[in-house]
């Protein structure tokens, strides 16, 4: 059967990019490869890209049915409408429905190439983050043949997936040819292509380039590997830029109230200040010592990932230029998905 060798290929390539914390925290990001015959095998939604197996941490979807969605749906005012429309036609685009539900990002992944890699990347949330930085990823990228496109924010699930629809239908129009590589603002980025290794390496390369142009002119210092220590029954960070946060707590506390993608909000907003760090329940404890977790070891893990790539973005942007945040009123819609709350949920199990 054909699809089983998309599924080898799907499962490849996100082993490979699971690897790389610089590229993916937690269980963000996802990635699809579209068959001859008209399914699409995907990432499922509470899964992360190195848990993935040839029989687990996918789905498979009818990609024309959700295609046929989005060029019929009239979008209503009410967001949480819109989004129920969504999640029905995901559901019902499932081939296999003893299968896991698909990641809520699967609607963009349609109106791609054959093969999708989405990521979070640390380098590329940088400029993703910054005033500016649209200005700076087009000008490192000039060469770039075709062009990159880039995304202003939107919130995922049916709005990312309808603004992805109309900008690919666009640059179509434009360009001639689908967008290869994607830059979405307080996101991450998209790389879609025919070739599955091409999509890895350029990924990879794309990110590598950023650092090198933010090494030479600000003096970046590289990605730390997210590291944890088990004391006393909790999970514990304290060393590289956990530790130099910690340090400055109370002027630096502010910048936990906001956040910088999705994932930093659905992971990072539970937290507190606190004087002992076995007073953490359910939240993340940051005290002079250091940031506790007090969950069991993989969610800590996770949480971890998403916690040192937001503070690496919050030190590498105090040299580099303004942050900019994702608006409050965005943050609040993230946080009551419905879909999101199954992946919390997950999280948790
Ligand atoms: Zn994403």
């Amino acid at each position: 059967m054909i699809i089983m060798e998309e599924i080898s290929e799907l499962v490849r390539i996100s082993n490979e990019i699971g690897e790389l914390k610089a590229l993916v925290q937690a269980g963000g990001g996802n990635s699809s490869v579209k068959t001859s015959g008209g399914e699409m095998v995907i990432k499922a939604s509470g899964f992360t890209f190195a848990e993935m197996t040839e029989i687990s941490g996918f789905t498979k979807l009818d990609h024309e049915q959700i295609n046929d969605f989005f060029e019929n749906y009239k979008a209503v005012v009410d967001a949480n409408e819109n989004e129920a429309a969504y999640n029905r036609v995901l559901k019902q685009a499932m081939l296999n429905h003893t299968m896991p539900k698909p990641s809520m990002e699967a609607g963009m992944h349609v109106f791609l190439d054959r093969v999708v890699v989405h990521t979070h990347p640390v380098m590329a949330n940088i400029l993703n983050c910054m005033k500016g930085g649209e200005k700076i990823a087009r000008d490192l990228f000039s060469h770039m043949s075709p062009e990159l496109m880039w995304v202003d924010y939107v919130n995922p699930g049916f709005s990312l997936a309808k603004e992805i629809n109309s900008s690919v239908n666009s640059y179509v129009r434009k360009n001639g040819v689908k967008p290869e590589v994607i830059f979405l603002k307080n996101h991450g980025i998209i790389v879609s292509g025919k070739d599955s290794k091409r999509c890895v390496q350029l990924t990879i390369s794309i990110n590598q380039k950023i650092f090198e142009y933010l090494k030479g002119n600000f003096g970046l210092e590289e990605f730390p590997e997210p590291q944890l220590e088990l004391k006393d029954g909790l999970f514990l960070n304290n060393n590289g830029v956990a530790k130099q946060f910690v340090q400055k707590l109370e002027g630096n506390k502010h910048l936990l109230s906001k956040f910088l993608i999705p994932d930093d909000a659905i992971y990072c907003s539970k937290f507190l200040i606190a004087d002992s760090l076995s007073d953490a329940e359910d939240k993340i404890a940051f005290s002079r010592q250091g940031v506790a977790f007090p969950w069991g070891e993989k969610k800590s893990i996770k949480v971890n990932e998403m916690l040192v790539a937001k503070l690496y973005i919050l030190d590498a942007l105090k040299k580099i230029g303004d942050v900019e945040f994702l608006k409050e009123e965005d943050v609040n819609y993230i946080l009551n998905m419905e879909s999101e709350k199954y992946r919390q949920n997950l999280d948790s199990g």
